[in-house]
């Protein structure tokens, strides 16, 4: 194909795993390369089955998990796979954000190759590499981005725009080429703090007059989840405060650094302090030096912001600098109508040693249809009900609305829309024109149909 060309290597008919690459002349820059979260892909690796670390790209390869593409893994990745190892042929991989589904492959990438990200996504990595010691991105040439700058590969020109998300610094991306611009969305909602963002980034994006708009979808089929703003999460939290004088729990997606926040500002205003696990506190330490002064708790500084400490065999050196006056099981089980404790579900045998008051209110405020950190309902509810907590679902989802993709839809008006990162890519055609769900692995010219 003579013109510039679009093409689908995951995220098709799949919540997670996109991986878009666009290709204008001999300039090729990939967009996104992270593991799918729909279980017709855990078919062969599991928590306790995973890739072998001699050979990752190959294991995942052999069953079609990532797409075969030469010039794209790690010498080290590949192993002896029957994809040989060829030099760079990609020539830079855009990351919109630090979910796993968008950056949780890139260890498999050569680390010739330019991967570039926000300053905050950078950071978050760092942090996740730090206290996750099973996530591993990989050594690479990393570039950091500024907002609203173009970043120049070859022929094509990409310009990062933050956008509201359920993690900080995400981005979607203006890719112009010879041929029209390609809007990417990354995922997005404007539901959240940082509503404004999205809107600017689209509106930005119909100024382009784009050639195709390749859009998440993820909420686009049916969605019966109960869903909230921010600051709905907030009044809810509020109100089960007033009235439940016992120790509170929540539960929260573990990057989900609005949420952690809005938690800490209901605990705050019911004069409580909120817990929050080691892991937490260093998240919450690393990007708050990144958002205006006083906008994100800082472990040590902010009043009612404490560590819960688990009783363990060992201690990370990480973790230590969060432990000097951690609160421990017995003291939150004394006092706990002094505490919001925020349990990762992980932690849950911490409630035999924290035994909660018949009827205390356990917020869960999480839920996406495939996420990471899925967890079994069922084994969610039997500890619940063991323990006679009250179950409390207060969630703002990550992702907007169907509704509100299609008005995004029309607002920009591309001439061909791409819905990727969603089971149910035949919503939009309902709705809109110039849809047309992508098929894995098909090169789309950019200019025309
Ligand atoms: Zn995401």
């Amino acid at each position: 194909m003579a013109g510039p060309t679009l093409t689908f290597l995951g995220g098709v008919r799949e919540i997670g795993g996109n991986k878009l690459l666009v290709e204008d002349g001999p300039d090729r820059v990939l967009f996104d390369f992270g593991p799918s979260f729909s279980p017709q892909f855990e078919q062969y690796y599991v928590e306790y089955l995973k890739p072998r670390s001699t050979s990752p790209a190959k294991d995942l390869l052999e069953f079609g998990l990532v797409p075969r593409v030469e010039g794209l893994y790690a010498r080290e990745a590949l192993g002896d796979a029957d994809l040989p190892y060829r030099a760079p042929e990609v020539h830079a991989v855009f990351v919109s954000h630090a979910h796993a589904d968008h950056a949780g492959y890139l260890d498999l990438i050569d680390p010739e190759i330019p991967v570039h990200v926000g300053s905050g996504t950078r950071e978050l990595l760092r942090a996740i590499e730090t206290t996750s010691p099973s996530m591993r991105y990989g050594e690479h040439r990393w570039h950091v981005f500024a907002d609203r700058t173009p970043v120049r590969v070859g022929r094509i020109e990409v310009v990062p725009y933050p956008v509201d998300h359920s993690i900080p610094f995400a981005y979607g991306f203006l890719v112009r080429t010879s041929e029209g611009t390609v809007v990417y969305t990354g995922d997005f909602r404007h539901h959240g703090p940082r509503a404004s963002d999205t809107h600017v980034f689209f509106r930005a994006a119909a100024a382009e007059e784009p050639a195709a708009l390749v859009i998440e979808g993820t909420r686009a089929g049916p969605d019966s989840r109960r869903n909230l703003t921010e600051e709905g999460v907030r009044r809810e939290v509020d109100r089960l405060l007033a009235h439940r004088p016992e120790l509170a729990l929540a539960c929260t997606y573990p990057r989900d650094v609005d949420r952690l926040t809005t938690l800490y500002a209901a605990a705050r205003a019911a004069d409580r302090s909120l817990l929050v696990s080691p892991r937490t506190a260093y998240l919450l330490a690393t990007v708050a030096p990144l958002y205006p002064e006083g906008t994100v708790p800082v472990p040590g500084r902010s009043e009612g912001l404490a560590v819960y400490g688990r009783k363990k065999r060992r201690t990370f050196l990480w973790e230590r600098p969060f432990l000097d006056g951690a609160l421990s099981a017995e003291e939150v089980r004394d006092a706990g109508t002094r505490y919001l404790l925020a349990l990762d579900l992980v932690h849950f045998p911490e409630l035999i040693d924290l035994r909660p008051p018949k009827g205390a209110p356990f917020i869960h405020s999480m839920s996406e249809p495939f996420t990471e950190d899925d967890v079994d309902d069922r084994v969610l509810h039997r500890w619940l009900d063991h323990f006679g907590l009250a179950f409390h679902q207060m969630h703002a989802s990550g992702h907007a609305a169907a509704s509100e993709l299609f008005e995004i839809v029309r607002s920009v008006r591309p001439a061909t829309v791409y819905p990727i990162h969603t089971q149910h890519p035949e919503a939009f055609r309902d709705a809109v024109p110039g849809v047309r769900p992508p098929e894995l692995a098909t090169p789309y010219p950019v200019g025309g149909r």
